[in-house]
């Protein structure tokens, strides 16, 4: 089977690392791709936003298979193009899509779907926004409707704050991201993530994993796009991800299936662990950066069956996924100045040394110099990820690798894993 990958990030290299491992690849094809996913896939400069020239090049190459890695395509209905004209596609439609491209289409399908998750108002009325602010007590969660990279919520812990947010949000900060708001109640409780497959009818429990969205230790300083995470997050018990699933993930997808926009792709589901149990915060349309380095670290089946069970609308007839029982850790090691303006051009060496005993390195931003020499080129750099018998053997043999590494301009968390590993040595 032929394969198209498309991104450039630490996701898709353990992605196509892990798909290369499959005896029913034929060819690995990706764009834009980055040196990592070079040692697996032949590297193409295509445009994803040109549906047209994506289209071309898979009839050209003859591609069985397109797997869409980041959520801008998806939410741009690239599928939708692709399966338009018979290609077979990983991941969602654009109408599905709308799960993690519009925070209030998906807390509006919460309350048709009697789905746990913060109470909410959405709205396009800046006076009713800040109307309504008495109700939620504080602090309050201020939302951009739209795709904001991370960076459109605000938990406001003074009314000023809440009224200067919403002011921010219809001022235009997030562009039209933000011409809607959703305002919600704050959930109180630990953070995991949740990762299912669905075609659309059946459903598959991938694994869960928990990151590290602040900059420094302690988990203090600006959020990222995650400095690091691991798998599995014990704190989500088997009893837990059973009341996930039932009570978010399969009402979800029968109600996407029943109203006329069936999801098919990977369903991440970031939840709070409230005293009233697995409440809902968001979903995404795709694997989450850094989450996937440590799920393909611990994926014992062969991703190519899975994917393309799902595009086809077959998962209901293969083995459910397998994943080691060891957990896997990642470090995102990013180069000075992440998450502000990333410094550019710092050398980077030693990655076959950090790999010598197991571990494996994740390229994300990194680009190889007219001399062949490896450079950082984005915020995040390397994800250095390794697995052990305990999350606290997992974080040991990842930062011997991150040690092995010369990468002058970059830096890393230390303390990657820390609230489990105290739950492990409690
Ligand atoms: P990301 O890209 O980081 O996933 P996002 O922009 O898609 O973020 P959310 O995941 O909805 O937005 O929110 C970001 C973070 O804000 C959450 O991970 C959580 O820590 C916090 N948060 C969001 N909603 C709530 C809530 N209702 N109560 C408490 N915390 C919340």
């Amino acid at each position: 089977m032929n394969i198209l990958l498309l991104g450039a990030g630490g996701r898709e290299h353990a992605l196509a690392w892990k798909l290369a491992q499959s005896p029913r690849l034929g060819k690995l094809h990706a764009a834009p791709g980055n040196p990592g996913i070079a040692e697996h896939a032949q590297i193409h400069a295509l445009d994803v936003t040109d549906h047209a020239a994506v289209i071309a090049f898979c009839e050209a190459e003859t591609i069985d298979l397109v797997v869409i890695g980041p959520e801008a395509p998806l939410v741009d209905g690239l599928a939708d193009s692709l399966r338009g004209v018979g290609i077979s596609v990983f991941g969602p439609s654009q109408a599905a899509a709308q799960l993690e491209g519009s925070k209030g289409f998906t807390k509006d399908l919460c309350t048709r779907a009697g789905i746990p998750t913060a109470g909410y108002l959405r709205t396009t009325d800046q006076a009713e926004a800040l109307a309504a602010l008495d109700r939620f007590g504080l602090p309050v969660v201020i939302k951009a409707d739209g795709l904001a990279a991370g960076k459109g919520v605000v938990i406001a812990e003074t009314a000023e704050e809440a009224r200067a947010a919403i002011a921010d949000m219809f001022g235009g900060q997030f562009g039209s991201a933000g011409a809607e708001v959703v305002i919600e109640e704050f959930m109180e409780g630990e953070e995991a993530s949740f990762f299912a497959l669905t075609d659309g009818a059946t459903i598959v429990a991938l694994a869960s994993a928990q990151d590290h969205k602040r900059v420094g230790d302690g988990d203090t300083g600006p959020n990222t796009g995650g400095m690091g995470a691991y798998s599995p997050a014990r704190v989500l018990t088997p009893e837990l991800e059973r009341e996930v699933i039932t009570r978010i993930i399969a009402p979800t997808v029968k109600t996407m299936a029943d109203e006329g926009t069936p999801y098919s792709g990977v369903l991440y589901a970031g939840l709070m662990l409230t005293a009233q149990g697995p409440k809902l915060i968001e979903y995404n349309c795709r694997f989450g950066d850094p989450e996937c380095q440590v799920l393909m670290m611990r994926m014992e089946s062969d991703l190519v069956e899975l994917l393309s069970a799902v595009a086809e609308n077959r998962l209901a007839a293969i083995q459910p996924p397998a994943f080691s029982p060891e957990p896997a850790l990642t470090v995102v090691m990013a180069a000075q100045g992440y998450p502000g303006t990333p410094k550019k051009g710092g050398l980077i060496a030693g990655i076959d040394a950090a790999q010598a005993d197991g571990a494996k390195v994740f390229h994300a931003g990194t680009m190889l110099d007219g001399e062949g020499t490896l450079r950082a080129n984005g915020g995040r750099v390397l994800n250095v990820s390794a697995r052990g018998a305990s999350v606290r053997e997992a974080r040991d043999a990842a930062y011997r690798a991150v040690d092995a590494i010369d990468f002058a301009e970059g830096f890393c968390r230390r303390d990657i894993g820390w609230r489990e590993i105290a739950r492990e040595e409690a």
